[in-house]
């Protein structure tokens, strides 16, 4: 998801840089391509100018203007517009490179008529004339001739106009001195006269380079744009494994039941970023969440009457204090306690001293196991007690010892006859490595074989008159 969202990004940052370059480096070699194309045409604005200004169509139109125009690079069509400076009549010349026609475009059918019966005029002239006036026949030639060229220029400009198509035009947006035609492949460029009256030029150039270069800066723009990308790539996949690796192991300890201690060696925790910050949060997160089920273990682990482990801490102690104490080759007793007649005791005493009666027994038993024994109270007045010994008859005296000591508390208990203060009766049942061996039982069939065992032989002790110890064997 990462990897995606930023190669979006860059693909679009890229995209639109790229674009941007583009616009810029060809507008510049568009203006520039302008400036020289002005360049060129800039040396011819002065004669161009006077010849608007003075109405003179012979240097405009003449052979030479042609060649000279012919000899600008690349230029495919001049179209001269402009107004005299004395008659405010307005001249039109065009340029058409490919067909070698220099012409006038302003010409009109009025005016040949006009040339024509001029000619006509001087043909009279001339057949009117005495042969022997051989200067005044000559001079009447000699503008005849000049007439009839200019009849000639005429009618061919009439023609020209008529039938030339004429596929360029200037810029359609106003007062703009350049416009690039891509789709006619030329450049056009408008440059104004100098002459007092105004006008201007307008060149066609041929742009096929500029189209060219145009292409290379595409693929040159492209190659960039592809470079870029791929140091993206590697950017964003170094970028993405940076993040995305530390943040995908930080799940999966959040998934495992991890706790804070092993939680250590986490290579994260000694990162100074943010992923570092998430890690060592997490890692507050879990040491608060130890604290608190430490505090319920402790809690749930203790019965508050007593102070002595709870049934459910029984139920968690039991088979691993079995495991420890017959592998170590021991006798291992579970010993069941039911103080005697104790409802009686709450009858008689209250209930608030029956609970003070079993808080003394729990003291007692407690005081008496072995830092190794676990004693738990089971239920009600009931008491379990684990102890492991070297040997049985151990078990037995503590046993004995336990229910002498009880006794020895001298508690008044009126209802537990004939003993008169309170008492408790044993079971108790022992198991060795051996029957694990022997009996092919898991440690949790032998707990609980166990206890049915020394809860019949507490049974035993109750029906015998109570107040005594009664060992059986697990099985
Ligand atoms: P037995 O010698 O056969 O065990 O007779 P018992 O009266 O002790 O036997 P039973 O199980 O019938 O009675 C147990 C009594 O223990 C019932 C209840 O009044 C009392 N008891 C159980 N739990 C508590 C406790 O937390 N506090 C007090 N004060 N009494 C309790
Ligand atoms: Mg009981
Ligand atoms: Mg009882």
């Amino acid at each position: 998801m990462l990897v995606v969202s930023h190669l979006l990004l860059v693909l679009i940052l890229i995209s639109g840089f790229s674009y941007t370059r583009y616009q810029s480096e060809w507008n510049r070699h568009v203006e520039y391509s302008a400036s020289l194309a002005k360049l060129t045409l800039a040396p011819h604005i002065s004669f161009i100018s006077t010849s608007v200004a003075g109405i003179n169509y012979a240097n405009l139109t003449m052979p030479a203007t042609k060649d000279l125009f012919a000899s600008i690079d690349d230029l495919e069509f001049l179209d001269i517009t402009g107004t005299s400076d004395y008659s405010a009549q307005t001249m039109h010349i065009s340029y058409f490179k490919r067909l070698e026609y220099l012409w006038r475009a302003d010409v009109s059918q009025e005016e040949l008529h006009k040339l024509e019966s001029k000619l006509s005029d001087l043909k009279a002239q001339i057949e009117a004339t005495d042969p022997a006036n051989a200067v005044r026949h000559k001079k009447l030639k000699f503008i005849q001739n000049r007439v009839k060229r200019e009849y000639e220029a005429v009618a061919e400009s009439i023609f020209v106009s008529e039938n030339i198509y004429i596929p360029w035009q200037k810029s359609p947006v106003n007062n703009e001195s350049y416009y690039l035609d891509e789709e006619l492949c030329t450049l056009n460029v408008v440059l104004p006269l100098r002459n007092k009256n105004g006008g201007e030029v307008w060149a066609v150039f041929d742009a096929s380079e500029l189209t060219a270069l145009q292409h290379s800066l595409v693929e040159e723009i492209i190659a960039e744009a592809i470079v870029a990308l791929a140091i993206s790539l590697v950017l964003i996949g170094w970028v993405s494994h940076w993040i995305v690796s530390p943040l995908k192991s930080l799940a999966n300890h959040m998934r495992s039941d991890n706790t804070s201690e092993n939680l250590n060696t986490l290579n994260e925790l000694d990162r100074s970023d943010e992923i570092g910050q998430l890690a060592r949060a997490y890692q507050g997160l879990l040491k608060k969440l130890d604290h608190q089920l430490n505090i319920l273990r402790t809690r749930s682990d203790t019965d508050p009457l007593t102070g002595l482990g709870s049934r459910y801490k029984y139920s968690r102690t039991a088979i691993p204090f079995l495991k420890h104490h017959l592998s170590k080759g021991q006798y291992v007793g579970l010993i069941v306690c039911d103080v005697d007649n104790f409802k009686a005791f709450n009858d008689v005493y209250g209930h608030t001293e029956g609970d003070n009666a079993l808080s003394l027994i729990g003291s007692k038993i407690n005081e008496l196991a072995r830092d190794n024994d676990l004693a738990f109270r089971y239920g009600g007045e009931e008491f379990v007690l684990l102890c492991a010994r070297p040997e049985m008859n151990q078990l037995i005296n503590f046993t004995e010892r336990l229910r002498k000591e009880i006794e020895g508390l001298n508690v008044t208990h009126e209802g537990n006859q004939p003993y008169g203060t309170v008492t408790i009766t044993l079971g108790g049942s022992v198991a060795t490595l051996q029957d694990i061996n022997e009996y092919f039982i898991t440690h949790r069939e032998l707990q609980e074989s166990m206890f049915n065992v020394a809860d019949k032989a507490l049974y035993v002790g109750k029906q015998n008159g109570r107040n005594q110890a009664t060992w059986s064997g697990s099985n």
